[in-house]
C-alpha cells in the first residue's frame, strides 16, 4: 500500500480523494494555487504545497510544479481526480518515468480512449455496440455525403479530440451538410489543434446511460451497474441517477458484462465509465472516460462500494476488493450537482458566502469543500457541492430529495438549488421520463 499520496486537484474531488486517504490510513499531500490557500483540502491535508497562481495552466495543469511537490514530499502515488490532469497521457507517463504511481490507467489507455475515432474503433472490436458512423475521420465532403446517405439523416459531426460538448455539428438534410462538417472541423482545429472529425447517425431522443467499470490491470473487469445522466444543459450534466429508470435488471446485466467483458479484453487498470446514448432498447458507445466521475457517489450509494478506496487499492497493486457476484445493487439514488451560478441564465456567481447549512438525516450525503465565510475564486469550475440521496425506491429517494434541497442553505451567492426544487416537483422527472433534451426544452419555456 502507498504510504503518501498527493492530491492533484481542489474543491470537493479533492476532499473526496483525502477522506478515502485517511480511512486508508495514508498520508496526504495537497497542491494549491495562490487562490486556493483557504480551501478546506488544504486544511485538512497532512501536507500542503502551493504550485502556482491562480490560473489553471500556471497551478493544477503545471506537470512540472506536481512532481516537484511529489519529489519535495515524497509521495509514491498521485491521485488526478476528475478535471485537470486527469485524462493527461503523458503526466501519466512522466509520473511512471518518475516512479510515482498514476491512480488511474495507463499512458496508452487513456490515449487511445482520449482519441474518439480510437476509442470508437476499440470498442467495436471489443464488441461493445457504438452508434452506425464513418469508419474514422472523414477526409472530404463527398465522403461525408456517402456515409451520411448510407447511416441516412439527421448526422452528427464530431471532433475525434473533442471533449466538454465542444466540436459538434448536426446536419438534417445533405444541404446543412457541407456547413455542418466546414464549422465542425474549423472548431475542432480551434479548440483541439486537431481538426480530424467524424460522423455518426444523429439520435433524435435518446438518453445517456452510462456503465461504471473497473479493471485490476491483471485481466479481471467488472462493473457496477449504470448511472443515467439524460439531464443535461450544453452537454453538461446535472442530475444524475443510479440505476437508470429505462433499464431493466435483464438489459443492466447485459449491458454491464458487454462492459466488464470489453475491460478485461483490455487489460484495463482502475476505473473507468463507458457512456452510451440508448434509445429504443439499444445501446450506442459514444465515449469513454478514464477517470472517476463526477458522479461516482449514486453508484457507490446503491452498491455500498467505496471506489476511491478501490482506485487506490488497484494502483497500489492490491487488486479489487470485490468480484462481480459480490456487487449488489440496493435501492436508488440521485445527485443533483450544485453550482455557483445564477439557477435561470447559469452565469457564473462567485463570491463570498455568508451562510452554508448542509441537510442531513438517513440517506443524505454532501460533498462539497465549502463553509460558511469560504470566497469562492472566479477562476474555476463553477461545482461548489453535490447533494446525493439514496432511498429504498425511487420514490422514496425523491422525497428524501425534496426533504433535503429545502434543509439547504446557502446565502451571499446564486446557486442552482432553487433549479432543483422545481425539478423534484416536476411530473415528467417523477416519472423518470426524459431524455437528454428534455431539460433544454424545460428551460427554454421558462417554466
Ligand atoms: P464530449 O466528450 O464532448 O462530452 P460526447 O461524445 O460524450 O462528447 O457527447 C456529449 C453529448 O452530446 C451526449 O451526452 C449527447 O447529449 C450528445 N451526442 C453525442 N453524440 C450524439 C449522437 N450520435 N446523437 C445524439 N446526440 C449525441
Amino acid at each position: 500500500m502507498f504510504q503518501k499520496i498527493l492530491i492533484a486537484n481542489r474543491g470537493e474531488i479533492a476532499l473526496r480523494v483525502l477522506r478515502a486517504c485517511k480511512e486508508l490510513g495514508i498520508q496526504t499531500v495537497v497542491v494549491h494555487s495562490t487562490a486556493d490557500s483557504d480551501a478546506m483540502h488544504v486544511r485538512l491535508a497532512d501536507e500542503s504545497v502551493c504550485i502556482g497562481p491562480p490560473p489553471s495552466r500556471e497551478s493544477y495543469l503545471n506537470i512540472h510544479q506536481i512532481v516537484a511537490a511529489c519529489e519535495i514530499t515524497g509521495a509514491d502515488a498521485v491521485h488526478p481526480g476528475y478535471g485537470f490532469l486527469s485524462e493527461n497521457a503523458k503526466f501519466a507517463d512522466i509520473l511512471a518515468a518518475h516512479n510515482i504511481t498514476f491512480i488511474g490507467p495507463s499512458g496508452d489507455h487513456i490515449r487511445i480512449m482520449g482519441d474518439k475515432i480510437e476509442a470508437k474503433r476499440t470498442a467495436k472490436r471489443l464488441g461493445i455496440p457504438v452508434v452506425p458512423g464513418s469508419d474514422g475521420a472523414i477526409s472530404d465532403e463527398k465522403e461525408a455525403k456517402r456515409v451520411a446517405a448510407d447511416i441516412g439523416y439527421p448526422v452528427i459531426i464530431k471532433a475525434s479530440a473533442g471533449g466538454g460538448g465542444r466540436g459538434m455539428k448536426v446536419a438534417h438534410t445533405e444541404a446543412d451538410l457541407e456547413v455542418a462538417l466546414q464549422t465542425a472541423k474549423s472548431e475542432a482545429g480551434a479548440a483541439f489543434g486537431d481538426d480530424a472529425v467524424y460522423i455518426e447517425k444523429y439520435l433524435e431522443r435518446p438518453r445517456h446511460i452510462e456503465v461504471q467499470v473497473f479493471g485490476d490491470g491483471a485481466g479481471r473487469g467488472v462493473h457496477f451497474g449504470e448511472r443515467d445522466c439524460s439531464l443535461q444543459r450544453r452537454h453538461q450534466k446535472v442530475w444524475e441517477e443510479a440505476n437508470s429508470p429505462a433499464l431493466n435488471a435483464e438489459e443492466r446485466s447485459r449491458i454491464g458484462n458487454i462492459c466488464a467483458k470489453a475491460i478485461a479484453d483490455l487489460g484495463y487498470s482502475g476505473a473507468g465509465t463507458i457512456e452510451f446514448l440508448y434509445e429504443n432498447g439499444e445501446f450506442y458507445f459514444i465515449e469513454m472516460n478514464t477517470r472517476l466521475q463526477v458522479e461516482h457517489p449514486v453508484t457507490e450509494a446503491i452498491t455500498g462500494i467505496d471506489l476511491v478506496h478501490e482506485q487506490i487499492r488497484v494502483a497500489s497493486g492490491g487488486g479489487l476488493s470485490v468480484r462481480q457476484e459480490d456487487i449488489k445493487f440496493t435501492g436508488h439514488a440521485i445527485e443533483c450537482r450544485i453550482n455557483a451560478e445564477d439557477p435561470r441564465t447559469f452565469t457564473p456567481s462567485p463570491g463570498t458566502i455568508t451562510h452554508f447549512h448542509t441537510p442531513g438525516g438517513l440517506g443524505v450525503r454532501v460533498d462539497s469543500g465549502v463553509y460558511s465565510g469560504y470566497k469562492i475564486p472566479p477562476y474555476y469550475d463553477s461545482l461548489i457541492g453535490k447533494l446525493i440521496v439514496h432511498g429504498r425506491n425511487r420514490v422514496e429517494c425523491m422525497m428524501r430529495l425534496r426533504r433535503a434541497l429545502d434543509e439547504f442553505v446557502v446565502d451571499g451567492i446564486k446557486t442552482t438549488l432553487p433549479l432543483f426544487r422545481d425539478l423534484v416537483g416536476n411530473p415528467d422527472i417523477a416519472n423518470g421520463d426524459y431524455d437528454i433534451h428534455w431539460l433544454e426544452k424545460y428551460l427554454a419555456k421558462g417554466e
